[in-house]
């Protein structure tokens, strides 16, 4: 992804962080924190350089990316906090099981 191509997917995803538009449940939110607090490629922030801002992977702001049930990490550390779950086979196959009220064949 190119230079536009983040800056614009940022600014979304900030949008979305500010109005709690796609949030995840708080405890997905601070446990994906937790992780990117001791991860090699959280950045520190340029005033309280003891706090993690940025992750050098994406280029994201750590605060609004946590917050934004869609996003994932880059590394693949969220995989056990990611919410929604992401969406398989099966899941759809569960889904419209239920909606038909008939088994799968
Ligand atoms: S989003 Fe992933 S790669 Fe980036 S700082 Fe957090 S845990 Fe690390």
């Amino acid at each position: 992804m190119g230079c536009c191509g983040k800056i614009a997917k940022g600014a979304a995803g900030v949008t979305k962080a500010v109005t709690h538009i796609d949030r995840p449940v708080a405890n997905v939110i601070e446990a994906r924190r937790m992780l990117c607090r001791v991860c090699e490629h959280a950045v520190p922030c340029p005033a309280v350089p003891a706090r993690k801002c940025f992750c050098d992977r994406c280029d994201c702001i750590l605060r609004a990316k946590t917050a934004v049930a869609s996003e994932a990490c880059p590394a693949g550390k969220w995989a056990a906090h990611q919410h929604p779950p992401p969406v398989t086979t099966d899941s759809v196959m569960s889904v419209t099981t239920a909606l038909e009220g008939n088994p799968a064949p």
